[in-house]
């Protein structure tokens, strides 16, 4: 299939009830593109950036607020933690919240005060600053996301982001983007030429886990239709299966989506699958809590770890991830695969080894080359 014969997906897209923009940013391109496509949506200038007070964590999932991005873009990834394997994994943060509403979303924690889904301006400013990473770093290949704080997706219809990012990337040899999403907000990628720099990655489940924990997301199906389409644009694609949960008919779940996952594609080109168990910190659990009809998740059984955070107990987790390697080896035995914050000791009983600390991107990122 040919870019320009690749038909574009009709799924709803989200809009926000109301719209802010920062009264200094009203000009700026992102502002104005906003403006554009939410023409029937209020929109707000405010000096004062506190749009609301921090209520209803769901509520401020309906509000956009536009504004500048003051601090650093790229970070290092928060998951790399006492005691667990690191994938050494950047992130830049264009974005932060999402209008999605998984039960599990560490957000919740994260961003407690936050009352909205802001967007960021100054792109040029991040890009600027990956740009003398990469400068200053000739020698390394870097692995960089935009997923953390953010779907990298969900918001692409109103901000056009993917339009700068990726011919960015396109241009630089020693790094590679990965797009996280569990949206089908494909159609910008699909004009777009990757140079094979971008790893558009989906965060999937079983259909059962989608349908009962991914508030607001698109089923299973319609994910691996917008992977088809980028898939056949050029673009490489990753898997992130995570959070594993145990839950009733759980292996049949998962290989049933490995199955569904991976039929209709070319998993030559799939750049890695990741796994990782639900986990939680004690924050977390207190926010789920806090929410009417969220404690479901509440009820698995969950122990303490090293860093803080409470996960299904060790036996199970590897039982878990030694049936889902069986089941993706199945399907092709040379897709990359890892396991996400993890101790040493878990990859040792489920791939044999572990790899040194923060080998795990750069193995990634070389098997690209
Ligand atoms: S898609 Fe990701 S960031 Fe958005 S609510 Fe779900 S877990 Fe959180």
């Amino acid at each position: 299939m040919t870019r320009d014969s690749v038909s574009f997906a009709r799924a709803p897209r989200w809009v926000p009830d109301a719209v802010w923009i920062e009264c200094g940013e009203v000009d700026s391109a992102l502002a104005q593109r906003v403006r554009t496509r939410l023409s029937g949506t209020p929109v707000h200038v405010v000096d004062d950036l506190g749009v609301a007070e921090p209520d209803d964590f769901a509520a401020g999932k309906r509000r956009l607020v536009v504004q500048r991005h003051r601090g650093t873009f790229l970070q290092h990834c928060p998951a790399g933690t006492t005691g667990m394997v690191c994938c050494n994994y950047l992130v830049m943060n264009f974005a932060s919240n999402c209008p999605f509403d998984c039960s599990y979303c560490f957000l919740q924690d994260y961003l407690t005060n936050n009352p909205a889904v802001k967007v960021f301006t100054n792109v040029a400013d991040g890009l600027s600053e990956v740009d003398a990473v990469l400068r200053a770093h000739p020698q390394r290949t870097f692995r960089i996301g935009t997923g953390e704080l953010a779907d990298s997706l969900a918001l692409d219809h109103l901000t056009d982001l993917s339009c700068e990012l990726v011919p960015f990337f396109a241009k630089h040899t020693n790094a590679l983007l990965e797009l996280k999403t569990k949206s089908d907000c494909v159609d910008n990628l699909l004009r777009l030429d990757p140079k094979d720099r971008v790893v558009v990655s989906w965060s999937v489940n079983t259909p059962a886990i989608v349908a009962s924990e991914e508030g607001g997301t698109i089923p299973l199906e319609d994910r691996m239709a917008a992977a088809s389409r980028v898939q056949a644009a050029g673009y490489k694609l990753g898997f992130h299966f995570d959070p594993l949960i145990a839950h009733d008919g759980w292996e049949d779940g998962y290989r049933d989506a490995i199955e569904l996952i991976f039929r209709r594609l070319d998993t030559r080109r799939v750049a890695w699958v990741s796994l990782g168990s639900l986990r939680m910190t004690p924050r977390l659990k207190a926010a789920i809590k806090a929410r009417p009809s969220r404690g479901r998740l509440l009820t698995t059984e969950l122990v303490p770890g090293p860093d803080g955070k409470e996960r299904m107990w060790r036996g199970l987790r590897v039982k878990m991830y030694r049936r889902m390697l069986e089941w993706l080896r199945q399907v092709d035995d040379r897709m990359p695969l890892y396991i996400c914050m993890e101790p040493a000791g878990v990859w040792e009983k489920v791939f044999g080894e572990a790899p040194p600390d923060r080998q795990v991107a750069e193995r990634l990122v070389a098997d690209l080359r």
